[in-house]
């Protein structure tokens, strides 16, 4: 009889899958799962089309296309004013998702800790739990979702290996400002701690504000990995192209691991990306403004309905409270009740957490629409 021991005994199919399928099953509106529900940019469609066409067919460099880690690197000195050595400190990855787990893996050891802040991005945990370590998760604070430092001082001990940010931060909306950076800097500056920033919404901040680097700090520089994701910026989530930036001693130790996790990323995409990139630099300008457009007509058209919020700060998601209008359920219970009355379905936040806490009354949604499927979404949602 063969015996199978689980690595990950008590983990499910992930909360986006669960939702899609539910909203797919129901025939409902879905702003559950981040992506947008609009085409990618014609010109960059075409360049891949003329990519696959041309002869990018076959595996890419192991690091990355090098066009593409210009590019990257064009980004951070448009706007941080950083110096990226394109060839030893960035590699391009299919996704953030590999590059957020090959980090991991190359750093962290078993019995070490790693700090995550919750409601935490769903790779995060179980990446933790295969190397054999400990996520120590702090909850950050309602309704703004800062960071508690006492608690953060209090968590740093000799074990603790890594620290992992997130911002503009998947679900809440929140960023993280200077003092915040400014902070961990003041709690990890004489330990043995990497920094493992998740950026992939780095370019959708709003109302006028700044999104900061991890590796815009110098006292960082030497200690972190940035991930970002094509995906997000390009309207392309299923591309699955990332890329991770860090110094040449800690690429190495990152490249060790990558290249038998994935090896390479797709060679067609990272030519698409890297023409489009450079004929168009425009589309990352407008991007915080088109989004921020969309932000702001789904929250002015539940102006009138009984849900209640906080504007985001980032990212492509808006979260709503519901207590108003059913306290009587959890979130999870009340994305079910919205799919299964009303046809639309969003993400529970409680999920996002080890420990929920039993008052939160809040659920996400992707404004990543349409202006119809916004129209349509906020007309079902003033009626609840
Ligand atoms: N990051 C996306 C979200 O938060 C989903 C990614 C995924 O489906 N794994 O909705």
């Amino acid at each position: 009889m063969l015996k199978i021991h689980s690595k990950l005994p008590a983990q499910g199919v992930t909360i986006f899958s669960q939702m899609t399928a539910m909203a797919q099953r129901l025939n409902a509106l879905n702003l559950s799962q981040g992506f947008p529900d609009f085409a990618p940019p014609q010109a960059l469609v075409e360049a891949l089309s003329h990519a696959t066409l041309h002869g990018s067919n076959q595996y890419a460099a192991g690091d990355g296309l090098l066009s593409l880690r210009q590019q990257v690197a064009q980004q951070f000195l448009q706007r941080d004013q950083l110096q990226i050595d394109p060839i030893h400190e960035i590699t391009i990855t299919p996704g953030a998702t590999i590059a957020l787990f090959s980090a991991i893996q190359a750093i962290v050891h078993a019995g070490d800790e790693v700090i995550v802040f919750d409601p935490s991005y769903d790779s995060y945990a179980p990446s933790i739990a295969l190397v054999g370590a400990k996520a120590v998760h702090i909850p950050l604070m309602a309704p703004h979702f800062h960071v508690d430092w006492n608690r953060v001082a209090n968590a740093i001990n000799a074990k603790t290996r890594m620290i992992i940010v997130n911002t503009p931060h998947n679900p809440t909306g929140a960023i993280w400002s200077k003092q915040d950076w400014q902070q961990l800097i003041q709690l990890i500056q004489n330990r043995n701690i990497v920094v493992l920033s998740d950026e992939v919404y780095e370019h959708l901040v709003y109302d006028g504000q700044q999104h900061y680097s991890a590796l815009s700090f110098p006292e960082l520089r030497e200690r972190c990995f940035v991930v970002g994701s094509f995906g997000k910026t390009f309207h392309v989530t299923g591309w699955k192209t990332g890329y991770c930036v860090a110094t040449p001693e800690l690429m190495r130790v990152f490249r060790q691991v990558y290249q038998f996790a994935n090896f390479c990323g797709v060679t067609p995409v990272q030519v698409a990306l890297a023409q489009y990139m450079q004929e168009y630099p425009e589309h990352i300008q407008q991007l915080a403004r088109f989004y921020q457009q969309k932000r702001d007509l789904f929250n002015a058209s539940l102006a009138a309905s009984r849900f209640t919020l906080t504007p985001s700060q980032g990212t492509y998601f808006q979260s709503l409270d519901y207590r108003a209008i059913r306290p009587d359920l959890n979130d999870v219970d009340m994305c079910h009740f919205l799919a299964e009355q009303h046809g639309i379905v969003a993400i529970p936040i409680s999920v996002f957490y080890q420990q929920p806490s039993e008052d939160l009354k809040l659920i996400r949604f992707c404004f990543a629409k349409t202006e119809q499927t916004l129209t349509q979404a906020t007309q079902i949602l003033s009626a609840v």
